[in-house]
């Protein structure tokens, strides 16, 4: 009999645990990718993400038909579209890759009790980071908070071996007989903007680009934007375009090879690997900090009206053009760079005193590599108010900012083109005569010293019983 295989956020067909699984079933393999209704109207979710999304369930079906498939298309709800799948189909068994968000695995408690009344067999798989939140636990066996002993522990474990995809997959010759409405998933809008290319093929380029030329250099000019230096793959490990098994499995292969300073460079960026998987850690032991901070003690900030200002953040016309740059990035490209994503996450909630939360809500509308867990990661430790956060009072000055990580400011100019002309020094400090450094380009529109002095006052006032 033929099994199902659900893609979830693993739209790839190399090194997928659920799908080699499901190919060694022996029978053939009906795939299927549900597109869930709510997407369209929650506050998470945006249009170059769903964009990139489609782009890359295009690129897949077109593998999946080269290789004797047919990837089906529904739309609505998970549990209902696969009940009545499972019944067309007469599989006898459902295969997935599990989802690390509490959205994921509250439907998943249902799918699986769904198999269990229909009498299939239910075959879930972890694979979406290279360790499952249970493995990686303190010596009393509870969840870590703070990232340095969770990742020494993390880089002690023996790592999953990487395995190549399955050669062919037959979807059942019944099914094509079978009217099943074959769903157009271009739901959203097509964004305007620069953005990534999808797709499979287009992620494993990225990954042998970063493996053939950036990674040595990584540890070295990963904080300098200009320099582009980062691997660009985050949404490729969001969307499970590569597996995480193959990156760590050639960057250790590239580590045989290194010495020195490239050997430390490819330490680094192991290490952010291990980041991530914190942060998914995090969120599945903590599940509660996508509501509230992480640290008790800072729930219940006062927070200012977002109002106009917010506006100014998310456009960027804000006046401090290292921000401006990084927000310009965001709308015309759905990325930001790391180092410039802090900035920016500081700049709203120290200088402007909008709470994280519209941050958060406002990056996962525009980031193609949004994902709730480093997300919310992030800002939570730009805010001060999360697992191993920066602590409050150590707040990020934009100006100086700049000056050390775009001192020839062509990161900015990149972005802010009304800019093009203003020499570096005047981009790394407030203008000194009241003056706009150049037409059209707004003045500060706060103060950060000022603004700064308030923020530690809002906390410690805080953390002193109000
Ligand atoms: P590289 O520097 O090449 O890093 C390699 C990979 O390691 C990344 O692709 C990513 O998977 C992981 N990684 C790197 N840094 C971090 C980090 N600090 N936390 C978690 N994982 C990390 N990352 C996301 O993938 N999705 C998000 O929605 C997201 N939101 C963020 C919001 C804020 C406020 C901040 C400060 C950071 C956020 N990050 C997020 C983390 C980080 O900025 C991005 O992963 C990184 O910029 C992606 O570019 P890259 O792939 O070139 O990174």
């Amino acid at each position: 009999p033929p099994v199902v295989h659900w893609f979830r956020r693993d739209f790839r067909l190399a090194d997928n645990r659920a799908l080699n699984a499901a190919a060694a079933a022996g029978g053939p393999v009906v795939p299927v990718y549900i597109l869930s209704d709510w997407k369209k109207r929650h506050h998470w979710t945006g249009p170059k993400r769903q964009h990139f999304l489609c782009l890359s369930l295009a690129s897949l079906s077109k593998d999946l038909d080269a290789m004797g498939g047919r990837l089906i298309f529904r739309q609505g709800e998970a549990v209902a579209e696969l009940e009545k799948l499972l019944r067309e189909s007469g599989a006898s068994a459902l295969y997935f890759n599990e989802d690390p968000d509490p959205f994921g695995k509250e439907v998943e408690k249902k799918v699986r009790a769904l198999c269990e009344r229909l009498g299939v067999e239910c075959h879930p798989f972890h694979d979406h980071t290279l360790h499952a939140p249970d493995e990686i636990l303190t010596g009393g066996g509870g969840p870590y908070r703070v990232f340095t002993p969770y990742s020494k522990n993390w880089l002690n474990q023996e790592k999953p071996q990487k395995k190549p995809g399955p050669k062919t997959l037959r979807t059942p010759h019944k099914l094509s007989s079978l009217p099943l409405p074959t769903v157009k998933v271009w739901s959203l809008d097509e964004p305007k903007g620069d953005l990534v290319a999808a797709g499979e093929h287009a992620a494993i380029t990225r990954l042998d680009r970063l493996i053939e030329t950036k990674i040595t250099s990584y540890g070295k000019q990963r904080d300098l934007p200009a320099d582009e230096a980062t691997s660009r793959i985050s949404q490729d490990l969001r969307f499970g375009l590569v597996s995480i098994r193959t990156v760590y499995a050639k960057c250790a292969e590239a580590m045989k090879h290194a010495r020195g300073t490239s050997r430390t460079s490819i330490e680094t960026f192991i290490k952010e690997l291990a980041w991530r998987e914190f942060y998914f850690a995090i969120l599945h032991h903590y599940p509660d900090v996508l509501d509230h901070e992480f640290t008790p003690q800072w729930r219940g900030l006062p927070w200012d009206e977002p109002g106009d200002r917010f506006e100014a953040w998310k456009k960027g016309h804000t006046g401090f053009p290292i921000v401006d740059a990084g927000m310009r990035q965001l709308l015309h490209t759905g990325f930001m760079h790391n180092r410039v994503r802090m900035i920016t996450a500081m700049f709203l909630t120290k200088d402007l005193h909008i709470d994280w939360k519209l941050g958060e809500s406002w990056f996962l509308q525009n980031l193609i590599d949004g994902e709730i867990a480093s997300n919310n990661g992030g800002w939570q430790w730009s805010a001060g108010t999360g697992a191993d956060a920066a602590p409050y009072f150590r707040i990020q000055n934009p100006w100086s900012q700049t000056k050390r990580y775009d001192p020839k400011g062509d990161y900015i100019r990149k972005w802010v083109p009304e800019l093009t002309h203003v020499p570096a020094q005047k981009l790394m400090q407030p203008p000194k005569d009241g003056q706009p450094i150049a037409e059209g380009y707004p003045l500060p529109i706060v103060d950060h010293q000022a603004e700064r002095n308030r923020t530690l006052a809002i906390f410690k006032k805080h953390k002193n019983g109000r």
